[in-house]
């Protein structure tokens, strides 16, 4: 405002000093009687001249070097909002890009985990509802009704698996103990009761680890393989049965593999 202010005060009184000098020109010019058609280009062009002289040119000079410098100035801040702005673009893109990020890692790790639970759920499920051989790698070295003179009854009532002293023994699938203890030819002896109300027999024990009543998952050690009672050596014998007692007995390698056992 200031500016504006002063050009109005410096204008005037130059606008003033022109007329006053020009009426002074043509009083002077008119005492001389020179004042006439030939003298008035003369005077037009002194007019001109002068108004070329003005302070008004002057300010408008003024003028224009401010406006350049006001220009340059609003162009520099522009430049630098710009800047400004162009920065905070890029740095809200890289937050962005790094949240982005993060949720897809957060995502994938919760996958994983949820995953490895999942595995963990069915490996679980799978060792609860399948069955398992009683002696983990074992193989059958004597057969279900095999004959001869070491059984009371002529035939082999179980299978034997070989089993060195001491081997673990488990529960073939999940049960409760119905017998635990000394079983006269068996030795140390446990008899199971399973779920689908079948039985299952494991002789010769080394020693037992369950009690009656007490439930057992499949897979579950229930004891320790050996060679007491009527055993000609350390093996495990096994015994499917249709209940609890002696001389129900079915084949246990069927019976293993019915239970998706490989045998
Ligand atoms: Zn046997």
């Amino acid at each position: 405002m200031a500016f504006t202010r002063a050009t109005g005060k410096h204008r005037a009184p130059s606008r003033l000093t022109r007329k006053s000098a020009r009426v002074a020109g043509i009083a002077a010019l008119a005492t001389a009687g020179v004042i006439g058609g030939t003298a008035s280009p003369a005077l037009a062009a002194d007019e001109t001249r002068t108004v070329g002289d003005t302070g008004l040119t002057q300010a408008v000079a003024i003028d224009g070097t401010l406006a350049e410098q006001i220009a340059a100035q609003a162009k520099a801040q522009e430049q630098q909002a710009e800047a400004v702005a162009k920065a905070k673009a890029v740095a809200q893109a890289k937050a962005r890009a790094k949240a982005e990020a993060e949720r897809k890692a957060a995502a994938r790790a919760a996958e994983a985990r949820e995953a490895e639970a999942r595995a963990a759920r069915a490996a679980e499920r799978e060792r609860l509802t399948s069955f398992h051989l009683p002696v983990a790698g074992s193989y059958v070295t004597t057969g279900y009704r095999s004959g001869g003179s070491l059984w009371s009854s002529g035939s082999h009532s179980g299978v034997d698996f070989r089993a060195a002293s001491g081997s673990p023994v488990v529960a073939v699938g999940a049960g409760t103990v119905v017998e635990a203890g000394w079983g006269g030819a068996y030795g140390n002896n446990i008899v199971l009761r399973m779920a689908d109300g079948t039985y299952t027999q494991y002789g010769h024990l080394s020693s037992v680890g369950v009690s009656v009543g007490q439930s057992v998952t499949s897979g579950q050690r229930i004891g320790f393989s050996g060679s007491t009672g009527n055993s000609t050596g350390p093996h495990l014998h096994f015994e499917a049965r249709t209940t609890a007692e002696y001389g129900s007995d079915m084949d246990p390698v069927a019976y293993l593999r019915a239970h998706g056992v490989n045998v």
